[in-house]
């Protein structure tokens, strides 16, 4: 398996591998849902690229771009054994040379709320790279994980209005086997953080149970999934506390008061110095 670190080389590589590939984008410290997404890419059957890059614009001052995780040869491993044609693995100043111009890429009707009113500038940031690898790597069709909700909607929006010649496609959430949703963030967490955050799979599970069992007020919903969190969450001495948790229509991402029809409960909660975002598609009986 090859690796580029060049936009040329990166650019070689896949005009050799024929008129349409598959293409995953990653920040790397691949788990189990990154090689899910690989894997729906080959079960397509056509050549998968990867891109490895810890892009620089996405995080924000304050955030954890100087410890994120980046274990490169693991992350190769990974990658050839998933079935990967190549990956491309640039280094900061190949994709954002020091003369090149900020762009700005958002969609603001969907990056002003759940995330992106927590982490200010992150959505352009995640279309300003991704504009750009879908500008490199040409994909026909790429795969995004639904643990990441948002982006992939923002994503999904950013290509229809652009028109931009690429087919986008929604995994579902791998989690581990207690139902944390895997995160390569989680290596942060001690045994006892990582107890504290599954109050965030229980809570989104209960809301699941009750809307299966008939509810249909998004209040009551919040209240008892808030009530888990915190009561769950802060058990121990390290303390979870909620960024945000709503109930939002899974297209236009605004708030909804009752269900109608699926709507999307998002969690984002600290557990110590880890924040950690997870949701789950909410679908009323019958
Ligand atoms: P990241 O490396 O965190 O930027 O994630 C790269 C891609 O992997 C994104 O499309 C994520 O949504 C996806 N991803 C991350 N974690 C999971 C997971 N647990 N299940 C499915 N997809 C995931």
């Amino acid at each position: 398996m090859d690796v580029a670190n060049t936009i040329a080389e990166c650019r070689r590589l896949r005009e050799a591998l024929g008129p349409d590939v598959a293409f995953v984008p990653t920040m790397g410290a691949l788990h189990r849902g990154h090689t899910a997404l690989i894997e729906a890419a080959r079960a397509e059957g056509r050549p998968v690229v990867v891109s490895i890059f810890v892009n620089p614009t996405q995080f924000g001052a304050n955030e954890d771009i100087e410890k994120y995780p980046r274990p490169l040869e693991e992350d190769l491993a990974a990658c050839r054994a998933a079935g990967a044609a190549f990956v491309f693995n640039p280094p900061a100043q190949e994709m954002y040379p020091p003369a090149a111009e900020a762009v700005l890429v958002d969609v603001p009707a969907l990056t002003g709320v759940l995330e992106g009113r927590h982490r200010p500038g992150h959505f352009r940031g995640v279309c300003r790279v991704v504009a750009k690898l879908f500008y490199i790597v040409r994909p026909g069709v790429a795969y995004f994980g639904r643990k990441d909700f948002q982006q992939l909607r923002v994503i999904e929006a950013m290509t229809a209005a652009l028109d931009m010649p690429v087919q986008i496609v929604g995994v579902p959430t791998v989690r581990d086997d207690d139902g944390l949703a895997l995160s390569s963030r989680n290596v942060y967490l001690t045994p006892d953080e990582r107890a504290r955050a599954l109050a965030i799979p229980r809570a989104l599970n209960r809301a699941v149970e009750m809307v299966a069992a008939g509810e249909k007020q998004t209040d009551r919903l919040l209240a008892s999934a808030r009530n888990i969190l915190l009561d769950m969450g802060n058990l121990g001495h390290v303390p979870l506390s909620i960024d945000y948790i709503a109930t939002v229509d899974p297209q236009s991402l605004q708030a909804v008061d009752r269900l109608e029809g699926s709507v999307l409960m998002a969690v984002a909660a600290r557990v110590g110095n880890t924040r950690l975002i997870d949701n789950m598609l909410l679908e009323p009986p019958g």
